[in-house]
């Protein structure tokens, strides 16, 4: 059995480290060899719309997975058609996950609340938008977004002008912004079968647009059901096949849904040492038509990205109980290169550690856990 998967970054790279136990194979495509995945997996090198590099993906995979959503869902469509390669998760779910206006309508359809918006294609509807949703809001690039990149917060109906000139070239959504009490995030995973499995609740700390801490399990049993539920609607929705994150503000002890990842996700990292079975096992379980492993927590876990430069290693590894994941790749300002993982055997434990580290790691911003 192989996994094709389109994108060869710190995801795929986890999936292969994940897969190879259970004996099987994969190959990879991205725009350069020299990425993470490329360390332990061949990497079919072109453009990610390659026709022929996407055919010859489908020729070779018995299925065929991605580890970043920014792909042609057309290109994908036609280069397995010939070979009649599965793809998992299905493109439905990749198509809504691609645009924030799909999104935003998966969700209002699933019954999920979400934050108030309204599409954005010239500044007349920016201004008409503000009008309707009010202020502050969010400016957002449908398309392409990631790690708050593409984003602009409106605060004054005098920033509509600055706003639309910095992202206008392109289409937008606007949305209502959330004085959030924190953020969390669900993950579960749907197998061929249509079995499900879903992970504890995360609690997920982000500085400038980037996720740099996620402590789980959270304990907050209403939300985390309310979460479930709302995942499993979108699983069930789409006959999805794979892993599947949803990201939530909690506002005055209420969930709005913010965005869907059809993949496998940084707040999900922990549950390589800290789950039964891993993320990202699961996903390869779920995609090579395999039964699903246990997501239950073993222990309190806290995911630390490691954004920007890598600390020196003994630092981490002279603590109890943290693994560390190096990428291997070269440092860049606001870039994920690596991860770390603590574990402890009680929340406030957890909770006391990882602050320590947050603080040895990143002086210069507050968390409190
Ligand atoms: P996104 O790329 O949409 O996940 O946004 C990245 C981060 O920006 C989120 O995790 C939030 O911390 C913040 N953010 C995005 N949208 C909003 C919003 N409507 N209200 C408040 N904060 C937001």
């Amino acid at each position: 059995m192989t996994i094709g998967v389109v994108g060869a970054g710190q995801l795929g790279a986890m999936l292969a480290l994940a897969g190879y136990p259970l004996g099987i194979d994969f190959l990879f495509l991205d725009r350069s060899a020299k990425t993470p995945a490329g360390r332990f997996a061949p990497v079919l090198t072109g453009a990610f719309d390659d026709q022929s590099l996407l055919t010859q993906l489908a020729a070779r995979c018995d299925v065929i997975s991605f580890d970043w959503e920014n792909i042609s869902v057309q290109a994908l469509r036609a280069a397995t058609r010939a070979h009649r390669t599965r793809i998992a998760p299905p493109l439905k779910a990749l198509a809504a996950a691609q645009d924030r206006l799909s999104e935003k309508h998966t969700f209002e359809r699933l019954g999920i609340a979400t934050t108030r918006f309204a599409p954005v294609d010239s500044l007349a509807a920016l201004e008409r938008a503000v009008a309707r949703i009010g202020l502050p809001g969010v400016l957002k690039t449908r398309r392409l977004g990631y790690d708050g990149k593409g984003q602009v917060v409106l605060r004054r109906s005098g920033d509509c002008e600055r706003a639309w000139q910095q992202l206008g070239a392109v289409p937008l959504l606007y949305e209502q912004f959330i004085p959030f009490d924190y953020e969390v995030s669900i993950i579960g995973v749907r197998s061929r079968r249509g079995e499900i499995a879903i992970y504890p609740l995360n609690r997920n700390y982000h500085a400038e647009g980037i996720l740099r801490l996620t402590l789980a399990p959270w304990h907050a049993p209403g939300l985390r059901r309310t979460a479930a539920a709302s995942l499993t609607r979108v699983l069930e929705a789409f006959h999805y096949v794979g892993v599947l994150a949803i990201e939530f503000f909690v506002h005055r002890g209420r969930l709005i849904a913010n965005e869907m990842a059809p993949r496998v996700h940084n707040s999900g990292h922990w549950t390589i040492e800290g789950a039964v079975t891993s993320q990202f096992e699961n996903h390869v379980r779920a995609v090579s038509g395999l039964p699903l492993g246990a997501t239950g927590a073993r222990g309190h876990a806290a995911m630390i990205n490691l954004i920007g430069r890598m600390p020196p290693r003994r630092l981490l590894l002279a603590e109890p109980e943290v693994h560390l994941h190096d990428y291997g790749k070269e440092p860049r300002h606001g870039r994920k290169l690596g991860h770390c993982t603590l574990l402890a055997a009680s929340a406030e434990r957890r909770n006391s550690r990882a602050k320590r580290l947050m603080a040895r790691l990143y002086p210069q911003l507050s968390f409190k856990p």
